[in-house]
């Protein structure tokens, strides 16, 4: 049996990737078009695995995916590819649009017309995960319940959008075709090989170059933060045991301001690789102006999947952080030339 996953050169692709191949002993067909996000680098250690095929190519390729579907017999769909920055979505929408809404119609309408032509108990199996984000629900406010699966859609950023209206195509090919579609809405992860440009990469990343530290506002905007290793569980429990039709949410129970977050990083730095000039990275923190349409507070509440699936996130966030801040310092090692090694004692970053 074979899986397709698209989007799986960026940052939860390839460790969905990466974990699958561990796990099971089931093919992965790889299909990435490999814009600025889609990194190879990210699949350099599964380059050679016989499991693991890499197709370069985009979810809009109907003919591509139809033959992919056909050749590799595949019995489901983990759809990752996407437009995934707020800020870029800001500068040009256009191209959230494209890809995230027509580039999932184009994948919806391929899988259809691949999931028809299956034989009965191949159809019964088959499963098309989606996976989307809780921007879709807009903002909360200090005191408001979290999101459930219940909560309305008030998508307050193009890219938030542009996912809200791939879910809506999403669950209506399921109502209208029968395609068994699950739609999953996590919070904000954290991990290994995640693009710089988001939260916590780009704050390890500017910190070890001896750039400004920015923050938007007063950063007192709080996320759910998730590590991707929980996501990937999460959604390998929905493929295996999910309902067709439904939606998930997946969060990490960890709800804390990006003023902490960054705070924390800093901290974990200052032991992790210290500044030549023992200062502390803290120093290097600006606030910048905020973001146009920011939401205030994001917070999943996941209860439908422990109840139905049995999935709870394991990973601490402080934990899962220094391993985070330690993989990027790893991995940009050689460029770094203003830092000392670790310190010897023990690390304590404050998340409160
Ligand atoms: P990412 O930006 O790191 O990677 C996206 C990948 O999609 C890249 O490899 C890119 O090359 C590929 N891609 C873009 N357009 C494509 C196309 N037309 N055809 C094929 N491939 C294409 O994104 P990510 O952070 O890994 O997010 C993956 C999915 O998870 C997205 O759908 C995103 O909305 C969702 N999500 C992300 C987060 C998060 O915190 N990162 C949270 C919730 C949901």
């Amino acid at each position: 049996m074979t899986i397709l996953v698209t989007g799986g050169a960026g940052f939860i692709g390839a460790n969905f990737v990466h974990d699958w191949l561990k796990l099971s002993d089931e093919t992965v067909i790889n299909l990435d078009q490999l814009t600025y996000a889609g990194n190879r680098s990210n699949l350099q250690d599964i380059a050679d695995n016989p499991q693991h095929t890499f197709v370069h190519g985009s979810i809009a390729d109907r003919d591509l995916v139809a033959s992919l579907l056909r050749r590799h017999d595949a019995r489901a769909i983990i759809h990752f590819a996407a437009e995934t920055h707020v800020d870029r979505a800001i500068a040009n929408p256009a191209i959230f649009f494209e890809t995230n809404v027509l580039g999932t119609s184009h994948l919806l309408e391929t899988s259809r017309r691949y999931f028809e032509r299956l034989a009965p108990a191949e159809r019964a199996a088959f499963r098309f995960i989606h996976v989307s984000t809780d921007e879709v629900y807009g903002s909360l406010g200090p005191g408001d319940a979290d999101f459930t699966e219940e909560s309305p859609y008030r998508p307050n950023n193009p890219y938030a959008a542009s996912k809200a209206a791939a879910d809506h195509a999403a669950r209506s090919y399921g109502k209208t075709y029968g395609l068994p579609v699950i739609v999953t809405n996590s919070s904000n992860n954290y991990g290994p090989r995640q693009y710089p440009e988001k939260l916590i990469p780009l704050v390890i990343t500017k910190a070890l170059a001896g750039e400004g530290l920015p923050i938007y506002g007063s950063g007192k905007q709080i996320r759910d933060w998730l590590h991707v290793a929980d996501h990937c569980a999460a959604l390998r429990a929905v493929l295996a045991a999910g309902r067709p039709g439904e939606s998930y949410n997946i969060g990490g129970g960890s709800q804390l301001s990006n003023l902490i977050v960054v705070h924390a990083i800093c901290t974990l730095l200052d032991h992790i690789r210290p500044r030549r000039d023992d200062r502390a990275y803290a120093e290097q923190v600006m606030h910048v102006a905020d973001r146009p349409g920011h939401d205030e507070r994001y917070g999943i509440d996941a209860s439908k999947l422990a109840r139905e699936l049995g999935w709870r996130p394991t990973r601490n966030f402080r934990t899962g952080l220094e391993a985070t801040v330690r993989w990027h310092v790893a991995s940009s090692g050689a460029r770094d030339t203003r830092t000392r090694p670790a310190r010897p004692e023990p690390v304590t970053a404050q998340f409160a």
